[in-house]
């Protein structure tokens, strides 16, 4: 009879032989070690999946949090791009969230002023709002050369790997389509 199992089941399966004939052979507690491995810190926590936002290779990674932490992530070995592995930067992508100088409020610098501090998110987005009014409505160009070209050069978009296809379709739409913008990059092209 054919078995079926996907990579996830064979890993697993492997691992609990591989710990079984440890246990067996060394002469472990069996009782005692399965009540410890109770204990281990991803033991009761469910695995989210998402996408590694470092680079456009777009890794698969299981995030372990509970309701305060996020306690652990690794590969997701059942990911089609990256089969459970991670590069060194992906493998340390818990640190996004437990790192202290993590930016976690919108950060505003005068101009002229050599220092940031925190603002609110209503002030943030509408000085963000107000500063591409102004600047394409100074900028727009409807014809270069005789040409039709309704654009401004004077705006940059530069995206990021964690945004997924709707996300950046609708970022198209609003930059390209709505405000002109030929300039519009990723942060992790490859
Ligand atoms: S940074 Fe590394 S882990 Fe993340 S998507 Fe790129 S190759 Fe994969």
């Amino acid at each position: 009879m054919e078995v079926n199992v996907t990579r996830r089941q064979f890993l697993k399966l492997s691992g609990a032989v591989a710990a079984t004939l440890a246990v067996v052979e060394l002469g472990f507690d069996e009782k005692s070690a399965k009540a410890q491995s109770e204990e281990f810190k991803i033991a009761k926590l469910t695995p989210t999946p998402t996408i590694c936002p470092y680079c456009s290779v777009g890794c698969g990674i299981l995030v372990y949090a509970n309701e305060n932490d996020v306690v652990y992530t690794e590969g997701d070995p059942d990911h089609p791009i990256n089969e459970g592995t991670l590069c060194s930067k992906g493998t340390t992508v818990r640190q996004v969230y437990t790192s202290e100088k993590r930016v976690t409020k919108p950060m505003y610098r005068a101009p002229g002023s050599a220092k940031w501090e925190e603002v609110d998110w209503d002030f943030a987005l509408d000085k963000v709002a107000k500063n591409i009014k102004e600047t394409r409505d100074k900028t727009f160009m409807e014809k270069e050369n005789g040409i039709t070209v309704n654009r401004t050069d004077a705006i940059a978009y530069l995206g990021g790997a964690a945004l997924d296809n709707e996300e950046c379709h609708l970022l198209q739409k609003l930059f390209r389509a709505g405000l002109g913008l030929s300039y519009i990059e990723h942060q992790a092209r490859i």
